[in-house]
């Protein structure tokens, strides 16, 4: 295969280009390599489906940082169970997106052969730490199936669909519109029988006609360790079922993550912050850090100030396309202030501040007696102060 080239390029847009800038660059390339604007012309088809490409992945916020961080190989092998990676299926829904005003048709079908079914959302809520390593969960869903009575047609068992007079068995009808580009020959669904190309006269009464039940099912899903919060997992043949023997759509399921109590994450890396004591960060000491594998042990070095960063090497979220290959975790030290002290303490708290040489008398002890103060011991300073109070109350 020949190198791909780079979509920004392609789409001729800065890599900084903002969603307007790259919708509209798209748009004009599209209006000018729209195979119906060049009936035949297979290069021109080629730039289309390239500009299209391009816009598909560069207007989806998670594609584009895909792509930025990976480039083409973001969506080479799809990823551990299909998340992270994605295929051009959904490009029906861009087309939709970007041609439902520049055509003012709606989306085309090739004709009423077999077509894929629809893809059927759902959501999943997992934990952080499910996230990180991946799990194993059950949706309950109800999806279509063929309806058994009349096995998928709509008509009545012992009838038949017959064949639409509409668009005479093709599933589309074309017209002529007025638009942009003046006179176009649109090509539509049928309406009459919604691209099937049949009818049903006689409907089945299980299914009044559609062609499917509804059921409830249980769908396992195995969510890949790695994966963050707004990312889907595809699960291919889970969606709603074809038409005309066409395959099923497929099943994705977005992954809400939970807030953690104590972990925060950005892409692959975790943060947190751990109280140390006034002691420990001033003598050092080995604390206990809790990380998404369980508790380590760091050695905080003597003199450690509050909000200090320190970095876990290889302790954050397993990268989804390589279990082996981790984030880091970034703690942030915070030197706790205690709130409540007993008599003891405080003691203790006043000697080493003596020690330090006195902060806490100075601005205490008033005008003139504060020189003096300086001078003398604690437990005298402490007397004269006791002293003062008294002298005061008389
Ligand atoms: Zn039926
Ligand atoms: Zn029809």
């Amino acid at each position: 295969m020949a190198e791909k080239r780079d979509y920004y390029e392609v789409l001729g847009v800065e890599r900084n280009a903002d969603d307007s800038a790259i919708k509209k660059a798209y748009r004009q390339l599209a209006k000018k390599y729209h195979p119906d604007m060049n009936p035949g012309d297979a290069a021109a088809e080629k730039k289309f489906k390239e500009a299209s490409e391009a816009y598909a992945v560069l207007s989806d916020p998670d594609k584009r940082r895909q792509y930025d961080q990976f480039g083409h190989a973001a969506f080479e092998n799809g990823g551990a169970g299909g998340a992270g990676g994605f295929d051009f299926g959904d490009m029906g829904d861009i087309f939709g997106d970007i041609f439902g005003d520049l055509f003012g048709g709606g989306r085309r079908r090739a004709n009423n052969g077999p077509m894929k079914g629809a893809n059927v959302r759902a959501g999943v809520r997992i934990t952080f730490e499910e996230a990180a390593f991946g799990c194993e969960k059950e949706l309950d869903l109800t999806l279509k199936d063929p309806c058994p009575n009349c096995k998928g047609t709509g008509a009545k068992p012992g009838t038949s669909p017959v064949t639409c007079s509409k668009c005479g068995g093709k599933g589309q009808v074309v017209f002529t519109q007025q638009s942009l580009f003046g006179m176009v020959k649109n090509v539509q669904t049928c309406p009459e029988c919604n691209g099937t190309g049949k009818m049903i006269k006689e409907k089945c009464g299980e299914c009044r006609g559609s062609g499917f039940v509804a059921k409830r099912k249980k769908i396992q899903v195995s969510v890949p360790g790695g994966i963050d919060n707004g990312q889907s997992i595809r699960i291919r043949d889970k969606g709603e079922p074809g038409v005309n023997g066409g395959p099923r759509g497929d099943l994705l399921v977005e992954v809400t993550v939970m807030r953690h109590p104590v972990f925060q994450r950005q892409d692959y890396n975790v943060y947190s912050s751990a109280p140390i004591t006034f002691a420990q960060a001033a003598l050092g000491a080995e604390v206990r850090i809790t990380t998404i594998d369980g508790d380590v042990l760091y050695e905080v070095k003597p003199g450690t100030p509050t909000d200090t960063k320190v970095r876990l090497k290889g302790k954050g979220i397993p990268s989804l396309r390589n279990k082996n290959i981790r984030g880091d975790h970034y703690v942030t030290l915070v030197v706790q202030v205690p709130d409540k002290l007993n008599e003891e303490q405080k003691q203790l708290l006043r000697q080493f501040d003596e020690a330090c040489g006195g902060s806490l008398s100075e601005g205490k002890a008033a005008g003139g007696k504060k020189e003096k103060a300086e001078k003398k011991g604690f437990g005298e300073k402490l007397k004269e102060n006791i002293k003062d109070l008294f002298e005061d109350n008389k």
